[in-house]
């Protein structure tokens, strides 16, 4: 029987789907794989169902020069923790589970928008603590999204989710960064730089996947274009973003605030964001819904049983 790795608990009725058709192993713990652990699974399993977290370097395919993996269904869209290249050249077929996070991601970026905007997280410690006072005039004013722009840099699935909310739902203007240009059924305006674009906003969403190109996109010289008054929101990956940079750029107060689900060496985040008001900090919530996750991993499962039918990954990368 095809013998396949989970290196987390999926929900159960992906583990289910997974166990009619294969010898399932599901790793209980919720950790990411050791790097021993990866050499495991890639000897002994035909299938990994690998996650966010187990970095699948070159070096770890180098260790196992003969595999006895040949697909590794990854569980999220997002798989710049495996190195593709090196994948291939080990003959591994990589898929991912993309479309099944769209919405729920960006439900979370407007959750960030909104947070950081409104001084949500801030109000809600305020009251926690004892210190409301009530209800006055000019208490925790923050900026109102309606009429304000909003700048998406990586306009894909997600990022055109979070532009189509900004425009229909909360009466935004939306503008972009991508690589190309995108035909939109809303009026949307790609900025020449991401520069251009940092400059013009109120709100700036990070919505690139993470990976070498992307690492250090929004850098010193982009935050530093931002407005004052302007946000900044990332629901991508934390490298994408220079915590360092955001950092100086929320204590100098050149900009307003920032609402994050990523971090750039998570789970570890920094105490000097903890230690700021006007930031917002979510753990990784991005797709965290029980059907969401049900989604995802019956994609997962449907790439194995393609890939061991012998047809083509139904979500090759
Ligand atoms: P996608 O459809 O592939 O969209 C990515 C977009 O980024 C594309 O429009 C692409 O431009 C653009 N892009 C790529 N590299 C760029 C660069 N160097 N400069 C400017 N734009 C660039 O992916 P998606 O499904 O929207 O997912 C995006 C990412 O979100 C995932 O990779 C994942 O890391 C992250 N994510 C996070 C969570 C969470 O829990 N927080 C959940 C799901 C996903 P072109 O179209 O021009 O190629």
């Amino acid at each position: 029987m095809t013998k396949v790795f989970m290196t987390r608990p999926l929900p159960e009725r992906v583990q289910e789907a997974a166990r009619a058709r294969y010898d399932l192993t599901v790793r209980e713990i919720t950790t990411p794989l050791t790097a021993d652990e990866m050499r495991m699974a890639l000897r002994d399993y035909d299938g990994v169902v690998p996650t966010l977290g187990d970095m699948f370097s070159a070096e770890v395919f180098a260790d196992v020069p003969d595999p006895r993996c040949r697909v590794l269904a990854n569980f999220g869209v997002g798989y710049n923790h495996i190195d593709v290249d090196a994948a291939k050249g080990a003959g591994i077929a990589v898929s991912n589970t993309p479309g099944a996070v769209t919405d729920a991601t960006a439900d979370t970026a407007m959750c960030l928008m909104l947070m950081s905007a409104r001084r949500a997280g801030e109000g809600e410690r305020l009251l926690r603590a004892g210190n409301w006072e009530g209800w006055h005039p000019t208490q925790l004013l923050g900026m109102h999204l309606s009429g304000k722009t909003v700048g998406i840099v990586g306009m894909g699935r997600i990022g055109q989710a979070i532009a189509r909310r900004s425009h229909f739902g909360f009466g935004m203007d939306v503008a972009y960064h991508s690589r190309s240009e995108k035909d939109l059924d809303f009026r949307a305006k790609r900025k020449p730089s991401l520069v251009a674009l940092a400059a013009s906003v109120d709100v700036l969403v990070v919505a690139v996947p993470g990976g070498s190109e992307t690492h250090h996109l929004i850098d010193a010289e982009v935050l530093s274009a931002m407005q004052p008054h302007a946000h900044l929101v990332n629901i991508a990956r934390g490298n994408v973003v220079d915590e360092a940079a955001l950092i100086t750029a929320l204590q100098s107060g050149s900009i307003a605030g920032a609402g994050l689900d990523v971090y750039e060496f998570e789970p570890q985040v920094p105490a000097a964001l903890i230690a700021m008001e006007n930031v917002t900090l979510l753990p990784h919530l991005g797709t965290a819904a029980l059907e969401v996750r049900e989604d995802m991993g019956m994609m997962t499962v449907t790439n194995l049983n393609a890939f061991f039918d012998g047809q083509p990954l139904r979500n090759a990368v």
